[in-house]
């Protein structure tokens, strides 16, 4: 399929964001109920993801850092597969660019460390660490001209990878997440519920003031919150659309967006939307192609008129 042509095109890590969005997958793959990233310059000098979820073998990290070996691509389709990563291609990936260190431990025995630089493993041995699995990548791209000259500022680089810890901790409210950056804590939530996690990660007054989205047309459920238009530093980053749980970035979901607001929407205010669209896999083509997310739905005006309908009467209810 042309989902399995791009994948052999190896296009997986562009960017330290790209790299971090990966390994925190990974992680949620492995059943973290917590997940601690730690990044230095915008993820050029570093990008650390540790978990404590299942772990690995020391045979099984071998295979995880080897090209094809763990794809969990399965007969099924692909639309329904439900974890976020099948590919089996992310660290090798990002092992081949930068040097990587993988330690992980199962739980009842010992830890284990492997040691890649630039593709090449250069050590291994015990490693002392709690259950689970802790990844570092350092000086990513340092040593690969092609990619290191598409980088952006660290300070926008950064911003990357802030979008990608707010988007994935805001698909797992369930999940503790904690991000630090240059040494400075930026984030740290707890376990909660969707709304608490919302509005810790966007605005704690939206717990008050937010507008509740739960609504459901045949198989197709929406929920999630949303706010009247309040000012925002940009508008766009404080917009986050998942759909069966995948962040994504779709125009028709932007679009729905913008015809509920329409009017609502001044050029200094736009407002906050955490909205959640599931529905059955035969319904939609999830492209999780790692440079972007493409949504294609089979049924495009009933999504699209499910979206503006129930945007519009929650506003409508909240006097406007
Ligand atoms: P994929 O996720 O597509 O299988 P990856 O290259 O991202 O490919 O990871 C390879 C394999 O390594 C995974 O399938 C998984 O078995 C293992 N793995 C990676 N990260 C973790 C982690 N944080 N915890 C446990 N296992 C992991
Ligand atoms: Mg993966």
């Amino acid at each position: 399929s042309h989902l399995v042509d791009r994948i052999a095109a190896g296009e997986v890590v562009e960017r330290p964001a790209s790299a971090l969005k990966e390994l925190i997958e990974n992680s949620l793959d492995a059943g973290a109920m917590s997940v601690s990233i730690r990044l230095s310059g915008g993820g050029t000098g570093l990008v650390e993801v540790a978990d404590d979820g299942l772990g690995m073998s020391p045979d099984e990290m071998t295979l995880a850092i080897e090209r094809h070996a763990t794809s969990k691509l399965p007969d099924e389709r692909i639309e329904d597969v439900a974890s976020f990563g099948f590919r089996g291609e992310a660290l090798p990936s990002i092992a081949s660019v930068a040097r990587f260190t993988l330690e992980s431990r199962e739980r009842g025995s010992d830890g284990w460390r492997l040691e890649i630089d630039h593709g090449v493993k250069v050590g291994e041995g015990p490693a002392a660490l709690p259950p689970g699995t802790r990844v570092r990548v350092e000086e990513l791209f340092e040593r690969v001209p092609a990619r290191r000259k598409f980088l952006r500022s660290p300070r926008s680089e950064y911003a990357a990878c802030l979008d990608i810890v707010r988007r994935l901790a805001m698909a797992r409210p369930d999940v503790a997440f904690t991000f630090e950056h240059d040494g400075r804590r930026v984030l740290s939530v707890q376990p909660g519920s969707l709304p608490a996690r919302v509005a810790e990660l966007l605005d704690p007054g939206l717990a008050d003031h937010g507008l509740p989205i739960d609504l459901q047309r045949g198989e197709v459920r929406l929920g999630g919150v949303v706010s009247l238009p309040t000012f925002t530093r940009g508008a766009a980053d404080q917009q986050f659309l998942f759909v069966n749980h995948r962040p994504v970035k779709d125009r028709l979901l932007v679009g729905a967006l913008r015809a509920a607001y329409q009017d609502l929407i001044a050029r200094d205010r736009a407002p906050i939307v955490a909205l959640f669209l599931d529905l059955p896999g035969s319904e939609v083509d999830i492209n999780v192609h790692p440079a972007k997310t493409e949504v294609r739905f089979a049924d495009p005006q009933g999504v699209r008129g499910l979206i503006v309908g129930g945007l519009r009467s929650a506003l409508d209810q909240a006097g406007h």
